[in-house]
C-alpha cells in the first residue's frame, strides 16, 4: 500500500515518496519553552507521532528533529518574571514538556530537543549568506528579510500579492496573521536581555531563522516533511521557505503537513476564558493522558476537534474497553493452543490501508471496534492472532493498550521479585519484605493477590 499525505503547499493528498530510499526526514516545530503546553499544542504532537510511527510502519528509518524555542519575547519576559537566569528557567519547561510527552506516549526525537541557543553560529551563518546575496538588510542594529527579493514569497500559505507589505518592518516575534511584511532574522541587543555577538552587530536570533538552521544542520535541504500546526503555516513555515530557499537556491521540506486546532467548548483557546487546559489539569480530574491522547486519534488531524469533559470521559471509557479487551485475549491466548494459526488479514488490512489514507484514525479506530465485535460474536475464535494484530495496531496508534499486562519489567527486578517468592515460600518473611522495599525503591510496586504476585510502576 502506498503512504497517501495531504501536502498543504499543493493542497492535496499525495503519495508519499522519500528522498532517499528507506529513510525519511522529518521536522517539527517544538515548543517556545515559557511555560507548560496547552492540549492544543499536545494534540498537534500526538498528530506529529502518529505520522512518524506510521512512517516507520511502512519500513522507514525516520530521522526526527524538533526544536525547542528558548530564546525570543516570551522567555525572556517570562524569565525576567520569575526572576530567573534564562537557560535555568527555560530548561525547566523543556523538562516538562518532556514528561507530558512521555505520557502520552509520543516518541522521543532521534536526537534531544534541538535548543536555539546552541544553535546560534549556524543561525548567524544563516543570516550572513541572506545579506551576502541581497535579500536581507541591516536597520538600526537588526537584520531584515526583504520579502520583495524573494519572489515566490507567499507560496504556502497562497498569499494574495497584493498583501504584501515589503519595506514594512516586523520586529517581534508575535506576528499578526493578515499582514506579509519584512521579518525579523536577527534583532539588535537590548540592555537587560540575552545577546549572542555576530558580524552585524550583537544582538539575539528571530524566531524563523532558529528552524531554516536547524533543519538543515541535521537533515540537509531539501529534507523530506516538514510539520507543524495550522497556525504555523503563516508566517512561521512562509518565511522558514523564504530565508531556506534563498539562501540555498533550492527547496527546503517537500511535504508540508500541518494538524488543526482544538477548541474547547466549541471556543478557541484562550487566557480570558480560563480554558488553556493543560495535561496536569486532566491529571488532577483524574483522567489517564492515554484517555487524551485516544480523543485526539477520534478525529482526523485536519478537522477542528472540540474538547469538552464530557467527550474526554468517553474516550476514557472507550480505552478502558480496549485494555479490557487486551486483558481478554491474554487471558485466553495462554490457555489457546498454540497451532491456532490464524490471521485476521482483512481487518489488518483495512486498519492501514485508513491510515495510509493521510493518517485516517478515527476510520482505524472504527476498524478495530469492528474487528472486536467480530471477535465477541465468533463461534470459534483465535486469541494468540487477535493479540498479535492488536500488537500491529497499537504500534501506529500509541495507546500502549496492547501492553498493559505485558509491562517490561526489568529483568533485575524480575529477578528479585522471584527471589522475594521464594523467600515467602519458604516463610522468610523479613527477607522477602527487605526484598520488596528494595523493589519499590527500584520504581516498582508488588502486589500479592490470592493468584499470586504482580509487578507494576510504582505511581
Ligand atoms: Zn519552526
Amino acid at each position: 500500500m502506498s503512504l497517501k499525505l495531504y501536502n498543504t503547499f499543493s493542497r492535496k493528498k499525495e503519495v508519499f515518496k522519500p528522498l532517499k530510499k528507506g529513510f525519511v526526514g522529518l521536522y517539527t516545530c517544538g515548543p517556545t519553552v515559557y511555560n507548560y503546553v496547552h492540549i492544543g499544542n499536545l494534540r498537534t504532537y500526538i498528530f506529529e507521532d502518529v505520522l512518524r510511527r506510521t512512517l516507520e510502519a511502512h519500513g522507514y528509518t525516520v530521522q526526527h528533529i524538533m526544536n525547542v524555542t528558548d530564546v525570543d519575547d516570551k522567555t525572556i519576559a517570562a524569565s525576567k518574571h520569575a526572576k530567573k537566569d534564562l537557560s535555568v528557567f527555560t530548561k525547566e519547561y523543556e523538562k516538562a514538556f518532556g514528561d507530558d510527552s512521555a505520557k502520552l506516549n509520543i516518541l522521543a526525537p532521534t536526537r534531544p530537543f534541538v535548543r536555539a541557543t546552541e544553535h546560534i553560529p549556524a543561525m548567524i551563518m544563516l543570516i550572513q549568506k541572506l545579506l551576502r546575496k541581497n535579500y536581507a538588510y541591516e536597520k538600526g542594529g537588526s537584520v531584515y528579510f526583504d520579502i520583495s527579493k524573494f519572489a515566490p514569497y507567499g507560496k504556502l500559505a497562497h498569499l494574495d500579492k497584493k498583501g504584501l507589505k515589503a519595506g514594512a518592518r516586523i520586529d517581534v516575534d508575535e506576528y499578526a496573521k493578515d499582514a506579509a511584511q519584512d521579518f525579523v532574522l536577527w534583532k539588535a541587543a537590548k540592555a537587560g536581555e540575552p545577546s549572542w555577538p555576530a558580524p552585524f552587530g550583537s544582538g539575539r536570533p528571530g524566531w524563523h531563522i532558529e528552524c531554516s538552521a536547524m533543519a538543515t544542520a541535521y537533515l540537509k535541504q531539501p529534507f523530506d516533511i516538514h510539520a507543524g500546526g495550522v497556525d504555523l503555516i503563516f508566517p512561521h513555515h512562509e518565511n522558514e521557505i523564504a530565508q531556506s530557499e534563498a539562501a540555498y537556491n533550492k527547496p527546503f521540506a517537500r511535504y508540508w503537513l500541518h494538524g488543526e486546532h482544538l477548541l474547547v467548548d466549541g471556543e478557541k483557546m484562550s487566557k480570558s476564558l480560563g480554558n488553556t487546559y493543560t495535561l496536569r489539569d486532566i491529571e488532577k480530574k483524574e483522567f489517564t493522558p492515554l484517555s487524551l491522547r485516544y480523543l485526539v486519534l477520534m478525529a482526523h488531524y485536519r478537522t477542528k476537534l472540540n474538547f469538552t469533559w464530557q467527550s474526554l470521559k468517553s474516550a476514557q471509557q472507550a480505552y478502558r474497553e480496549l485494555v479490557e479487551f487486551t486483558k481478554e485475549l491474554i487471558a485466553e491466548k495462554s490457555a489457546a493452543p498454540i497451532k491456532t494459526a490464524h490471521s485476521y488479514a482483512s481487518y489488518e488490512k483495512k486498519f492501514f490501508a485508513a491510515l495510509d489514507d493521510d493518517l485516517n484514525t478515527p476510520k482505524a479506530l472504527a476498524v478495530l471496534w469492528q474487528f472486536i465485535r467480530a471477535y465477541h460474536k465468533a463461534k470459534t475464535t483465535y486469541p494468540n492472532a487477535a493479540y498479535a494484530l492488536l500488537l500491529k495496531c497499537d504500534a501506529v496508534l500509541g495507546l500502549e493498550f496492547a501492553e498493559v499486562t505485558l509491562l517490561k519489567i526489568p529483568l533485575a527486578i524480575q529477578q528479585l521479585a522471584e527471589k522475594r517468592e521464594q523467600f515467602r515460600t519458604e516463610k522468610k518473611w523479613q527477607e522477602a519484605d527487605a526484598l520488596r522495599a528494595k523493589i519499590e525503591k527500584m520504581g516498582w510496586q508488588i502486589l500479592d493477590t490470592d493468584a499470586g504476585s504482580t509487578l507494576k510502576p510504582r505511581m
